[in-house]
């Protein structure tokens, strides 16, 4: 059974129906991209998905747990994980020190605590930075990595509270496509290693095609199309989407 069952979602802003009744679902260990021009709704769907936006219709069950209604932080308690990026949280901290945070605050303890609390994490999020391989880079402050590396520790924090689903919206932003790699590679290995579900947004198409075990397509709040990566590609009404904004894969990959 589906691990995230979402159903008939629908969210409008004013007149714009942002998302208008959209159905998939995310099966344990499965990494789906979610793909669609810009202003298709993928960031309205993740909103809905983790609580930070609520859905005008539909349903969205994780092991059959209604999230609708619920807040952020009920869901992510749940096990409805998400990336965050590092800039906005505490670049001036270690390596070690950012994902010692997290793990305290997923034992709800107090921010303003944790220097004194952090040490005894420290274990624990080693261990979680050897599964990103960032163990050797830990007392490194996070401000002076590459940003291949800095994506590594986002993964990490992302982890530190053993999410069952992990959603990563747009997660090689602004990486060469090496490092786009490497992160998805690893991203991949968890999936496989903890039996997660990856929800995940991405413009590189070499990406999704590489990694993906299944993508859905959204155009104009739609869903237009779902399936495995070989399947989509031939896809013309896919085709005519990006064709039409004036981008062919390879374009849009760029
Ligand atoms: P994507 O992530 O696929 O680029 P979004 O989900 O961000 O698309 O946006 C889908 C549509 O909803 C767009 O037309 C966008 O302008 C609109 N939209 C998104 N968020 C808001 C908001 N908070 N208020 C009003 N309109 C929004
Ligand atoms: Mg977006």
């Amino acid at each position: 059974m589906s691990l995230l069952q979402v159903r008939d979602l629908g969210k409008s802003f004013g007149g714009n129906r942002a998302v208008d009744g959209v159905s998939f679902s995310v099966a344990k260990g499965e990494l789906l991209a979610l793909i669609g021009p810009n202003g298709a709704g993928k960031s309205t769907t993740f909103n809905m998905v983790n609580g930070q936006l609520r859905a005008d219709t539909g349903s969205i069950t994780l092991d059959g747990a209604e999230l609708i209604g619920r807040k952020p932080r009920d869901i992510w308690r749940l096990g409805v994980g998400r990336t965050f990026q590092i800039a906005e949280t505490f670049a001036s901290l270690t390596v070690a020190e950012n994902v010692q945070m997290a793990l305290l605050s997923a034992d709800a303890q107090l921010f303003s605590l944790w220097k004194r609390a952090a040490a005894h994490k420290r274990g624990e999020a080693l261990a979680l930075l050897e599964q990103v391989g960032m163990a050797a880079q830990a007392d490194r402050a996070c401000s002076v990595l590459a940003y291949g590396d800095v994506k590594r520790v986002e993964l990490a924090i992302a982890l530190a509270n053993g999410p069952r689903l992990l959603l990563m919206d747009e997660p090689t932003a602004g990486m060469a496509p090496k490092e786009r790699n490497e992160l998805m590679a690893l991203t991949k290995r968890l999936v496989a290693e903890r039996g997660l579900a990856v929800l995940f947004t991405e413009h590189s198409m070499d990406v999704v095609f590489a990694f993906a075990d299944r993508m859905i397509v959204l155009a104009r709040g739609r869903l237009i199309a779902q399936g495995k990566p070989a399947h989509i590609r031939d896809d013309s009404q896919v085709q005519a989407v990006y064709f039409g904004s004036g981008k062919t894969f390879e374009k849009a990959s760029a």
